[in-house]
């Protein structure tokens, strides 16, 4: 496998598009970016990734948001809303009573639609006008669905998403019908979606826009440059651990093709590297299981259950990219159970910040590691929040505290509330 940190810039190989190209993680397979429609490798079904002969430095960065670090994506701008250029708040209260050095809360659910899939799907959705498709599809746990039925409406392009019946919270199923999704409810869970819609896609009926799609991974690897240039303003240093949820594990792998191609580029030393830290829900853990049992290979889980929908996945697809992620920067993975995870959309919401369930599993999972003495009191961390609060209206509800029914009068509230 060719994923080593700071592995040397490449000579572009003759299929390369303006020093753009796809390679097979597990074969090396080369093929040209845009000429055919391709999700895995030809020859080995491995999963693809996107290579640069010039990988960018922070010189090259311009502007804002996800397109500010178009010198390390396929294009120069794309469909966009805008997205990125998301908050990196600081948490006193919660830093003070988790016992690390410095925290700050990078909050995903602040893009246009609520999650990070926006990062994402900027960068797919103009791949997909490149490569002339007229219909988009995805499996989804929700907000994939939400982001790619605003983005694929912004492009004038058809979608279909397919859900599991059931599972999916309030607001994304809202978000993916008001942009005009056509909605398929699947009588199985989200990996049972996916399997189908990469049938379609094999088939050439839909193109793909699941974290499958290595284009999609170059748009959510901008999180990685967003945190460790602000971070780098604000203290003169890259933070020493990066905690996120992982569902399919995009993410993670997006994270360490930043730092990669970071490295590569000599914008970063290899032990500058922050450590990526992986959390899941104890009901949906395969990554935690391979990382603790030290597997190369991830056993897909057929039942999973938990809270945190948008993490409710058994089958983590990037799991070969993001496993030598959290190996290489010297990271590990941890569960949490459901209770864990509201008490951490408690604390979070305390300070002001509002997420989605899922999102309060890196919280959860970072206090836990810190309990453990797997954290250190004197690390500088990043917690990754994916998705908004209002995602999932009903577990907020149920993690808050309950309205009170009063008369109406002045004099009954002030009697409700105890005042003289
Ligand atoms: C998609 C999603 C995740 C999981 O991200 P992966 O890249 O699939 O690991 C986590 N949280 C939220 C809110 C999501 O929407
Ligand atoms: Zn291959």
């Amino acid at each position: 496998m060719s994923l080593s940190l700071g592995a040397p810039a490449q000579d572009a190989p003759a299929v390369a598009d303006d020093g753009v190209w796809l390679e097979c993680i597990s074969c090396g397979g080369q093929f040209a970016p845009f000429d055919d429609i391709r999700f895995t490798c030809d020859d080995c079904d491995g999963l693809l990734e996107v290579r640069y002969a010039d990988p960018p430095t922070w010189d090259d960065f311009s502007g804002e948001g996800v397109w500010r670090y178009s010198a390390g994506l396929p294009f120069e701008e794309g469909v966009s809303l805008p997205e990125g250029h998301t908050p990196l708040h600081e948490v006193p209260r919660l830093r003070e009573d988790i016992g690390v050095n410095r925290l700050r809360v990078k909050h995903e659910g602040m893009n246009p639609t609520g999650s990070f899939k926006d990062r994402g799907m900027t960068v797919g959705v103009r791949v997909a006008e490149e490569l002339g498709v007229d219909r988009l599809a995805c499996a989804s746990t929700g907000n994939t669905s939400a982001a790619l039925a605003a983005y694929g409406a912004r492009a004038g392009l058809e979608t279909l998403v397919l859900l599991p019946a059931g599972k999916v919270a309030a607001g994304k199923v809202a978000q993916a019908s008001l942009h005009d999704a056509r909605i398929l409810e699947v009588d199985g869970n989200f990996d049972a979606c996916l399997d189908i819609v990469q049938n379609l896609a094999n088939k050439g009926e839909v193109y793909l826009l699941n974290s499958l799609n290595p284009f999609r991974l170059e748009g959510q690897k901008t999180i990685g440059f967003e945190i460790l240039e602000e971070f780098r303003d604000d203290y003169g240093r890259f933070p020493d651990r990066i905690v996120l949820p992982v569902g399919n594990a995009g993410n993670t792998a997006a994270l360490f093709k930043a730092f990669r191609e970071l490295v590569a580029a000599g914008a970063m030393d290899a032990d500058e590297v922050p450590a990526l830290t992986g959390v899941q829900a104890a009901g949906a853990a395969p990554m935690v299981e391979a990382i603790e049992n030290g597997a190369d290979e991830v056993r897909r889980w057929e039942e999973v259950e938990t809270r945190a929908t948008a993490i409710r996945i058994g089958n983590p697809v990037n799991a070969p990219k993001a496993l030598p992620g959290i190996r290489e920067t010297g990271g590990t993975a941890v569960a949490v159970d459901d209770e864990a995870i509201t008490e951490a959309q408690r604390d979070l919401a305390r300070e002001g910040v509002g997420v989605e369930p899922a999102s309060a599993a890196s919280v959860a999972g970072l206090r836990t590691l810190r309990g453990r003495g797997v954290v250190d009191a004197d690390e500088d961390v990043v917690c990754l929040t994916t998705g908004h609060l209002l995602k999932d209206p009903d577990a907020a509800y149920e993690a808050g505290g309950d309205p009170e029914p009063v008369a109406n009068s002045t004099s009954a509230v002030l009697e409700h509330i105890g005042a003289e």
